[in-house]
């Protein structure tokens, strides 16, 4: 490696090894799209070079890029086969966006920030991702025109799960959502069956503040 060039495939590899199969990460899918998608993309110039280190990242608007491997967990919890189509509740740089791309049939994307939700989309879009579509919108109401959806993710910390997002969850359908206070919540698993909605909880997580209707108000302000 020249002087002064991060060889960025070497670390993408190294953060698979270290942060994610040693934890315990097994999809194989799920470790293939972390070896393909290049994060240090959708951080901010100047942190690139800490793109695949093991915590999150400030990627300006108050917001954060996710820890990788909260970001590995929450898509294996997913189970996703390659067929689905799914929503998106905070795309925030847009990486889980991308991994969620690589995995499935479509993603559609929500983020309340005009400026992060262009970032995201120019960014996702120079990388040629096709079935990806980006909307400005409080993510908390979901999105009814293309539901229901084969998989919910929010990647925003919830008080409580959004009762849109609950109807515009497809049966059988699997959602991943952190719920609890503004600093610290549970990563749930919710899993839609009919009448009947299951509940378990996978991880203890900290996430920035699902703001919005059915979720924090806009007041917390590190939202
Ligand atoms: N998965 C993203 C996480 C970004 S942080 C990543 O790894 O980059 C969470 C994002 O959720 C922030 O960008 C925030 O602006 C957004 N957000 C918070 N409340 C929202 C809401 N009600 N609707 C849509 N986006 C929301």
């Amino acid at each position: 490696m020249r002087k002064g060039r991060v060889d960025y495939t070497k670390l993408r590899q190294r953060m698979v090894e270290e942060q994610l199969i040693s934890r315990g990460i097994k999809d194989k899918r799920v470790l293939t799209a972390f070896l393909k998608v290049e994060r240090e993309k959708f951080v901010p110039k100047n942190l690139r070079k800490e793109a695949y280190e093991d915590f999150p990242l400030s990627i300006g608007e108050g917001q954060t890029i996710s820890q990788p491997y909260m970001v590995a967990l929450m898509t294996q919890c997913l189970k996703l086969q390659g067929e689905e189509k799914i929503l998106e509740v905070g795309t925030g740089s847009g990486y889980q966006t991308a991994i969620l791309a690589e995995l499935s049939k479509e993603v559609f994307s929500l983020e309340r920030i005009e400026k992060l939700a262009h970032k995201a989309r120019r960014i996702l879009h120079n990388l040629g991702y096709t079935n990806v579509q980006i909307f400005v919108a409080n993510g908390t109401l979901g999105w009814e025109e293309f539901s229901p959806y084969d998989r919910i993710l929010v990647t925003a910390g919830a008080k409580e799960v959004p009762l849109p997002l609950i109807e515009q969850l497809k049966d059988e359908g699997i959602m991943v959502i952190p719920v609890g206070d503004l600093y610290s919540q549970k990563l749930k698993v919710i899993e839609k069956r009919g009448d009947v909605i299951n509940s378990r909880t996978v991880e203890s997580c900290i996430f920035v503040p699902l703001i919005g209707k059915y979720g924090w108000d806009e007041s917390v302000k590190n939202g």
